[in-house]
């Protein structure tokens, strides 16, 4: 499976009544990629991600995957490329593990038709890969919530995605399995779009961040050169010290009200 390219052009969102919450946002993601989209908290990201994941539609602007415009495509089209990680935990706590994950692969099903084989292999693929085998069949209401936000993941990887699109994936997880999860995001070779809270672990892990404040991209660009000192202070309202760590030569920030 090839990874898609992903470009936005000039996003802008805005609810019913009320100002834009997104504003001529643009992005450019290509095949493989991993970007990340940092902010303090209501700067827009989750919308932006809505924006990406054809939940919501742009008051103007569009959304191309591998050059479509997903309000071209079918919902269903959409859904065979483009994997989505959400912050909300799922409400039914009475399906199995294997169940949720076999869910990831309804899109690509006709009609009524069960889970085949090939089915079957993918899921336990992706439980494996989540570390979830053992979980398998128990029901979700039972795991705590990093095993829980471990399932969507695997969900996620049974879709069978060409775009993965996680809005702040690490948010129930300890450090360890936040490691695991993002190292895994790495190494699936897929094009991965995702919020993060953390600007330290952003930088480890994303090829190009975007910084988002107040609904505007005030940056984008290789973590090195956007995530400096200045623009996080703007951005986040904090005093920021960036150290070098030797010997790596990887770059710390530390932040200070
Ligand atoms: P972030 O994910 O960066 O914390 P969000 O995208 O969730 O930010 O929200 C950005 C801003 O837009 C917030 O002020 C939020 O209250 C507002 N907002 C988001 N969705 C809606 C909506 N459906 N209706 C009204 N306001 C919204
Ligand atoms: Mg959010």
């Amino acid at each position: 499976m090839t990874p898609a390219a992903l470009r936005a052009e000039g996003l802008t969102w805005a609810p019913r009544r009320g100002h834009p919450v997104l504003e001529d946002v643009s992005l450019d993601v290509t095949p493989g990629q991993v970007l990340g989209i940092v902010g303090p908290n209501g700067a827009g990201k989750s919308t932006l991600l809505r924006l990406l994941y054809r939940y919501l539609r742009p008051a103007s602007g569009r959304v191309l995957v591998d050059g479509q415009d997903i309000w071209e495509m079918e919902a269903r089209e959409v859904a065979r490329s483009v994997a989505v990680v959400l912050q909300e935990q799922p409400s039914d706590f009475a399906l199995t593990v294997r169940e949720i994950v076999t869910l990831g692969r309804a899109p690509h099903r006709s009609g009524l038709a069960r889970p085949g084989l090939r089915d079957e292999r993918i899921v336990a693929t992706a439980l494996a890969r989540l570390d979830l085998s053992r979980l398998a069949d128990r029901r979700i209401g039972t795991l705590s919530g990093g095993e829980r936000q471990r399932v969507m993941v695997a969900r996620a990887l049974a879709q069978e995605p060409r775009l993965l699109i996680l809005d702040e994936p690490t948010n129930h997880l300890d450090i360890r399995h936040q490691l695991e999860v993002l190292a895994l995001v790495r190494t699936l070779g897929l094009t991965v779009v995702t919020s993060l809270h953390d600007i330290n672990l952003a930088a480890d892990l994303a090829d190009r961040v975007l910084v988002l404040a107040r609904g505007r991209c005030l940056a984008q660009g290789v973590p090195a050169e956007v995530l400096t000192e200045d623009l996080i202070a703007r951005a986040f309202h904090v005093r920021v010290q960036r150290q070098t760590l030797t010997p790596s030569g990887a770059a710390h920030l530390t932040f200070h009200l």
